[in-house]
Formats: C-alpha cells, sequence, structure tokens
C-alpha cells in the first residue's frame, strides 16, 4: 500500500517513522520544513509535493496543526484533493474543529473518497513509542480496514461514531483536562495562602475522590515550578477556540471552558504560551503574589 504523509511536527516525524519500522516502507512524506522532510528520506520515505500524494497514494495521512492547516492541504489550489480519484482515502489525525472534519468529509466524498478523522493523545513520548490513543469519527467499514494501520502508532484506536466524533471526544478530553488544571492550581494556591503545604495536600488528597491522571501529573510541576512543555498552553488555546466555536455552532454552553480559555489567553499575553499547560498555576501566583510549593 502506498501511504502518504503530511505533517511531520514534534507528533507527525515520530508516527511516520513508526509506519516505515512496521513495514509501510511505499511512504510519501510533505513538510514545510525541509529538515523534516529529510530526516523522513534519511530514514526510507520518499519525498513528494501535495499533488504527486494525491496521484499515486492509496492513504494520504495527515498531522498538522489546525483546522486551516488540514482545509488548505487538503482542498487548497496545490492541495492534495485535486489530483485524487475514488476508492482513495484519507484520515487526518490532527486536533481539529470537528465542524471542520465534516466540511472536509462533504467535499473529499463528492469525488468518492472516504475520510476518517482520528486525533490523538499521548504527546511526543507515546508517539515515539507508537502508544497514542486515537479517538476516531468515519463509517465502521473503513474504520475496520485501516485499524491496523493506525494501531502500529497508536495503543488504543476507538471508534466513537461518525465523521467528526474523533475531534469531539479530543474535544471533551481537552476541556476535562484543562478545567481539572485550574481547579488543582486555584486549590494549591489557597493551601498555600492559608499556610500549609501544598506537597502534603497533595499527598494526603490523591488517593481520594479528588485523585486524578491530571493531579499525578501536574501537581508535582506546580509545586516544583516546573514549565517545561509536555503540552504547550498556545496548543491548548487552539483546542480550547475549537471547542468553543464548536459549542457556539450547536447551541451547547460551555461557561468552563470559556473562563479557563481567558486564564490561558492571559498567560499567553504575558509570555507563557510556549510553556506547560500547567503553568496555568502562575496565574494563581500572580494574583496573590505567593509561589506553589515555595
Ligand atoms: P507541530 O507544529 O510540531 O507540527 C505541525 C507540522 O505541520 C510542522 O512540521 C509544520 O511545518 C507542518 N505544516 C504546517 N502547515 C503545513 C503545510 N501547509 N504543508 C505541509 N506541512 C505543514 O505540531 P504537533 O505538536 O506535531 O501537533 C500536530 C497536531 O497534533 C496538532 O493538531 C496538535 O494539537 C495535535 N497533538 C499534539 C500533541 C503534542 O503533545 N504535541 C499531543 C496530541 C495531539
Amino acid at each position: 500500500m502506498k501511504i502518504g504523509f503530511i505533517g511531520l511536527g514534534i507528533m507527525g516525524k515520530p508516527m511516520a517513522k513508526n509506519l516505515l519500522k512496521h513495514g509501510y516502507t511505499d511512504l510519501f512524506v510533505n513538510d514545510l520544513v525541509e529538515a523534516s522532510v529529510n530526516e523522513l528520506v534519511s530514514s526510507g520515505a520518499k519525498a513528494a509535493s501535495n499533488s504527486e500524494i494525491g496521484e499515486n497514494c492509496d492513504l494520504i495521512l495527515t498531522m498538522l496543526p489546525n483546522s486551516p492547516h488540514v482545509k488548505a492541504v487538503m482542498l487548497g489550489e496545490n492541495g492534495v484533493a485535486p489530483s485524487m480519484t475514488t476508492g482513495q482515502v484519507f484520515i487526518d489525525m490532527s486536533s481539529i474543529n470537528p465542524i471542520a472534519s465534516q466540511e472536509i468529509a462533504a467535499e473529499l466524498e463528492k469525488k468518492g473518497v472516504e475520510m476518517l478523522d482520528a486525533p490523538v493523545s499521548g504527546g511526543e513520548p507515546k508517539a515515539i513509542e507508537g502508544t497514542l490513543s486515537f479517538m476516531v469519527g468515519g463509517k465502521q467499514e473503513v474504520f475496520d480496514t485501516y485499524k491496523p494501520i493506525l494501531e502500529t502508532m497508536g495503543a488504543s484506536v476507538v471508534r466513537c461514531g461518525e465523521i467528526g466524533a474523533g475531534n469531539t471526544t479530543k474535544l471533551a478530553n481537552q476541556i476535562i483536562v484543562a478545567c481539572n488544571i485550574q481547579a488543582l492550581a486555584e486549590a494549591l494556591t489557597l493551601a498555600q495562602k492559608a499556610g500549609v503545604d501544598p506537597q502534603l495536600v497533595f499527598e494526603a488528597i490523591k488517593g481520594g475522590l479528588a485523585g486524578s491522571t491530571v493531579m499525578n501529573a501536574k501537581a508535582p510541576m506546580m509545586i516544583a515550578g516546573n514549565d517545561k512543555p509536555g503540552f504547550k498552553i498556545d496548543l491548548h488555546i487552539k483546542d480550547l477556540n475549537n471547542a468553543l466555536d464548536c459549542a457556539h455552532s450547536i447551541g451547547a454552553p460551555v461557561p468552563m471552558t470559556a473562563q479557563v480559555q481567558e486564564v490561558m489567553q492571559y498567560l499567553h499575553n504575558n509570555g507563557s504560551g510556549q510553556c506547560d499547560h500547567s503553568a496555568i498555576s502562575k496565574f494563581y501566583e500572580k494574583l496573590t503574589g505567593i509561589e506553589i510549593g515555595r
């Protein structure tokens, strides 16, 4: 099978390398950054333009920043879709607005091209290990056919519904994570301000109902003042903006999302956009004049 892969960034590069490792060596790659393309070529892939990928590949995969990038790469003037024909399949693994996924799928359907939206969670370490979690939307039969390919990059591949359901699930994930991080920052700030050691608060409550994967990952970072990303505030702002756009267009109020998005926007405006999203704690530190754990 000939596979095209467009978007060789933090996530896309190791994901494409995992396809090669699993024997998908007829791999054609493209990115705006020449060095990334060259790195994949030296691992065994072939460089190709969007139109060459559209003409030659049975399956096209993308791992791009956001909805406008996916629309431009697929449907734009120098995009992939103009050279595609009936029977080819497109799987977008970027985290984008689910409404954009549906719009792209509708355009591709006119050419007889099937599409899945298949965003991931897990970040760069899991992209390297090939243990990402895929949340997939699209037709059951297309999912069943291409699931083994996604399994070369992920440990979990779950179909959540029709086209757009993958990105809707990803937005739900991003809302829950953001609101949890903010609640954690607020609570640890309260403890410190009241003279109780946040580390002891963490130790005391992590095994109870408030305990969570978010707490285990992010409380130690807040307490140490470590804002090295993991997942950057600017990327989380992008996801929450997509959640707000989607929510407004379908009539689902998301007041907590709007509120945490404004806190993240404040941090972006004050130079913390490239910090880990646990740096929401900096907002509370600024409000109270304390430093969590210090
Ligand atoms: P990134 O910015 O590192 O990579 C995006 C790549 O797309 C870049 O290499 C860029 O050059 C390329 N690109 C942009 N426009 C292009 C175009 N027109 N043609 C060809 N290439 C183009 O981003 P990333 O961290 O790899 O994230 C990709 C997606 O995965 C995003 O939607 C992100 O939200 C999602 N995601 C990221 C993480 C993470 O931890 N980084 C985790 C889960 C999901």
